[in-house]
């Protein structure tokens, strides 16, 4: 390792060479790699933190290439967790970094926390910090909550045991399709990179063992303001008070093979109503058949798919081969 690379971090009274070689030996997850992640990634692998595990189940797309400062024109159409680990060995060869292309679900989400001294959102929903928050109060792992729309984030540092989760903070997820989303709001082009390296100070000074902030901070980056709010812990808090990890739940989709059709249905285990006229758009070849069935044509396979998540998936008999479609071109 080059001493040099740190100079200017180490010289700070509040880093010493102390503080950096604790940086170089702890491991932090990034679950999520689009803005967020991204300029997390960036700031963490700059200041030379020892491990990183990047997760993403999406491809680089060209609208990514306005905010998500891992990615360039040469990276469309890959897998960001494999891009992302690619440029952080280019940023920084010391750090040992790994790309895990893959959707973070209930069956994965506790063997994915383990081993990391802090997990990091750069999650663009809430289900998925829900399931995080589970996953991590479960396990007493540390994660830094931050999240971004339109000119305003939020972020908040969740040591389970010490402080608030992020059901004490919201105890409820809001149901699917009542918020806003960066589709819908837009994104300022600066605002992940200011809440991202606000989160990522934070990752830093809790790895060196230094005090963290201990309030919820708000900024509206247009306005210039900034608040901090102190959050309590809840008495009745479902998931760090009573210990009810109902988002790690793993029931399994129902695969039934219809026989003599050259078909596989797929149930979703959760109930869940898709929105059709959305999914609808995102495909060049695509049917609407009624108020609630839609079918998508995937070069030899048709998905039909219907408004209660259901689909049956005609062109394969192969339970696998259904799932997969399912997954890649519906999601969970
Ligand atoms: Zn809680």
């Amino acid at each position: 390792m080059d001493s040099n690379r740190y100079a200017r971090h180490v010289v700070l009274p509040e880093v010493g060479e102390e503080g950096q070689s604790k940086l170089n030996e702890r491991s932090v997850a990034v679950f999520g790699l689009g803005a967020l992640g991204s300029s997390i990634t960036d700031a963490l692998t700059r200041t030379g933190v020892g491990e990183l595990k990047l997760v993403d189940r999406d491809f680089v797309e060209i609208s990514n290439l306005n905010h998500q400062i891992l990615y360039d024109e040469d990276d469309l159409g890959k897998p960001k967790a494999e891009v992302a680990a690619e440029r952080v060995k280019e940023i920084n060869s010391d750090v040992d970094v790994k790309g895990h292309v893959l959707d973070i679900d209930p069956n994965n989400a506790e063997e994915l926390v383990k081993n990391v001294d802090l997990v990091m959102d750069g999650a663009d929903n809430m289900e998925l910090r829900y399931l995080v928050n589970d996953a991590c109060v479960k396990k007493e792992i540390p994660w830094i909550y931050t999240a971004v729309l339109a000119t305003y984030g939020m972020t908040m540092n969740v040591f389970p045991g010490e402080g608030p989760c992020l059901r004490c903070l919201i105890p409820e997820k809001p149901p699917r399709g009542s918020m806003e989303t960066c589709e819908s709001a837009g994104i300022l082009f600066t605002l992940p990179r200011i809440m991202g390296n606000l989160a990522s100070t934070e990752a830093a000074k809790f790895l060196m063992g230094k005090d963290t902030r201990e309030e919820l901070l708000t900024f509206d980056i247009w306005d210039h303001d900034l608040e901090l709010t102190k959050v309590d812990r809840r008495e009745d808090c479902e998931t760090c008070v009573n210990g009810d990890f109902e988002f790690l739940e793993t029931e399994e989709d129902t695969i039934t093979e219809l026989c003599g059709r050259g078909s596989v249905q797929i149930t979703p285990s959760k109930k869940t109503e898709l929105d059709l006229d959305k999914l609808e758009k995102r495909f060049d070849h695509a049917e609407r058949k009624g108020e609630s069935l839609l079918k998508i044509y995937v070069g030899e396979y048709t998905l039909n798919t219907f408004k209660d998540g259901r689909a049956i998936i005609d062109g394969t008999e192969e339970p696998k081969k259904a799932r997969s479609l399912y997954s890649r071109y519906i999601g969970h």
